[in-house]
């Protein structure tokens, strides 16, 4: 755990960079500092390792004043990646990440077998080993810089806007990259950005800060974008708060049918039956029960099904994968206004209407208040600081209890805004933390 006390860094010409930071960042998660350019991100997570020196409050590491140990030891505990990767462009790819094992005494072939397992572990191929940084892209070079940091195994990581200068789908990749290795490694990741929906995509927990270095709040990602502790931290959430917060809704208890499924060679026995039932369109899938596309009803009833002449079935949604945003934007999007619902295979599950979307979602604020409800009872029984008020750097707040509390409500966060945070596997072991 790294623990940052009452912390201020006054720069020589007067400005205050950081004024009373107080966080607690806990081990093997990632912790996001958000906020507006200027506001002091930088600087802090550069006194996490000593590049900067706070001028007044401490900091703790595993309960030791990092002053406490040589600088050099310290800096090596941490790896550090930063924006443009802050590659040497003289050495080859592979040379690049066994920067620090070759400082640590590794010899050459141990450095460089640790190189070649980085970069298989961080997604590039062996083959671009021996080129040069300038002979990679933006994203590639990124993913070198992540490889270099991990390179000897340290328990922190430090990232200041690493993914910032390349463009969205690639950075978007990179995101995704960096959740999987952190499923893998679970280290302990401190990361600044000013987006904040990389913060809420990659952030257990999510710092926002002000301009003059104060911390505005810290919550997990839902419960920033339920209860922002202020005008700032609304604004800077930006619009679309509501519909961000149903990415942590999962679609598991949503109310599926299969009334209006029927496969391509359905006879009109079974299309009359269907139709029967009242539905507008059929769903129609193919052979191995993937989607095909919808049929209007009536028509299919009286004159059998057209395949050629289908209307889009739109893009499915993963029935408990993905959350209920996914599910609502599928039904929003489709032309029928029915979302379709598929398992991990892709075949047909079931589809949903707007209507059982609507129910879902308005009963998953219900667990969700419900819970919290129960959370602020039991912490008024039990004389707990957990009614703290937001931004006090989270004295006694259980993360993890906060987390599982919603799921046990059913609420079943899945992820941040991009909607794919966790895989299944993965999904149930952030969740556990
Ligand atoms: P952020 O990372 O949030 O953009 P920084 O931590 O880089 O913010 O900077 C916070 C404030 O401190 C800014 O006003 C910046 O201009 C100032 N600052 C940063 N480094 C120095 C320095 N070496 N000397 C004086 N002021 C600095």
């Amino acid at each position: 755990m790294i623990r940052i006390e009452s912390v201020t860094k006054r720069y020589p010409d007067g400005t205050v960079a950081v004024d009373r930071l107080s966080l607690e960042i806990p081990d093997g998660s990632v912790t996001v500092l958000v906020g507006p350019s200027g506001c002091g991100k930088t600087t802090t997570l550069r006194m996490i390792n000593r590049m900067v020196d706070p001028s007044e409050g401490r900091i703790l590491l595993d309960g030791a004043d990092i002053t406490e140990q040589p600088v050099n030891a310290l800096r090596r505990s941490m790896g550090y990646v930063i924006q443009n990767a802050g590659l040497f462009q003289h050495r080859t790819i592979v040379d690049n990440i066994a920067t620090v094992p070759r400082m640590l005494g590794w010899d050459r072939g141990r450095a460089r077998a640790r190189a070649m397992e980085l970069m298989e572990r961080v997604g590039l191929d062996a083959s671009l080993a021996k080129r040069y940084p300038y002979q990679l892209s933006g994203g590639q070079q990124q993913r070198v810089g992540v490889a270099r940091a991990l390179a000897a195994d340290p328990p922190v990581l430090l990232m200041d806007e690493p993914f910032s200068a390349v463009d969205p789908i690639v950075r978007g990749g990179l995101q995704a990259e960096l959740l999987r290795i952190q499923e893998e490694l679970g280290k302990t990741i401190v990361f600044v950005t000013h987006d904040i929906d990389e913060a809420i995509r990659l952030g257990d927990m999510v710092a926002v800060m002000r301009t003059g270095g104060k911390l505005a709040q810290f919550a997990p990602p839902d419960e920033l974008l339920s209860a922002p502790a202020d005008e700032f931290v609304e604004d800077f959430l930006g619009s679309g708060r509501g519909l961000r917060r149903l990415s942590f809704f999962g679609s598991a208890g949503l109310e599926l049918t299969t009334a209006p499924v029927v496969p391509a060679d359905a006879d009109a026995r079974r299309l009359a039956e269907c139709a029967a039932a009242g539905p507008a369109y059929l769903l129609v899938t193919d052979g191995d029960g993937r989607p095909l596309g919808w049929a209007p009803a009536e028509e299919a009833a009286h004159h059998g099904l057209d395949v050629q002449a289908l209307l889009p079935h739109g893009r499915p949604f993963e029935s408990g994968r993905d959350s209920l945003r996914d599910a609502l934007d599928c039904a929003v999007l489709s032309p029928t206004g029915w979302a379709v619902a598929v398992d991990d295979t892709g075949r047909v599950v079931g589809v949903a209407s707007q209507e059982a979307i609507a129910t879902a979602i308005r009963g998953a604020h219900a667990r969700h208040q419900e819970a919290e409800r129960a959370k602020s009872a039991r912490g008024a029984a039990d004389g707990s600081s957990d009614g703290a008020a937001p931004g006090d750097g989270g004295s006694g707040r259980s993360v993890d209890g906060e987390r599982a509390e919603g799921e046990r409500a059913g609420a079943e966060p899945t992820d941040g805004a991009g909607g794919k945070k966790r895989d299944s596997a993965g999904g149930a072991a952030r969740a556990a933390r």
